[in-house]
């Protein structure tokens, strides 16, 4: 999409500190981090958000979540992580463009604000 912050990040457009990358998927630190480790882990191709994973694109929002676990290990997170992908408005999406936090290096409380 021609206007998405995240496609101008796989493009290049918009610097970004890069963590990982493969064919379908990138992964970058988040410019305004939530805890020590603060990871963005996005498909390269525009899904609005989790609200649009279908039978036609499932396969690269799995991919994303082998990433997280790949980078958790990478990144230190022996301890645990969390995964979060805000979703829509109420959720506080702010990016629409499907992407999962991975957060770490830090303890959580549940529920979530
Ligand atoms: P959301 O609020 O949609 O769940 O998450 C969007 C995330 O993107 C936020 O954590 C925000 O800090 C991050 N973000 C917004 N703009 C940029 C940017 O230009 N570069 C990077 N690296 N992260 C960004
Ligand atoms: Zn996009």
């Amino acid at each position: 999409m021609n206007d998405c912050l995240f496609c101008k990040i796989v493009k290049g457009e918009i610097p970004s500190k890069k963590v990982y990358e493969d064919d379908t998927v990138y992964a970058f630190y988040d410019i305004d981090p939530q805890a020590p480790v603060h990871v963005l882990i996005i498909p390269k191709e525009h899904i609005k958000s989790a609200a649009k994973i279908d039978s036609g694109n499932s396969a690269v929002a799995a991919h994303c979540l082998e990433v997280a676990a790949v980078l958790s290990e990478e990144l230190g997170l022996t301890d645990g992580f969390r995964i979060v992908t805000n979703t829509g408005d109420c959720a506080g999406q702010s990016v629409k463009h499907l992407h999962f936090h991975l957060l770490g290096g830090r303890d959580f409380t549940w529920p979530p604000g």
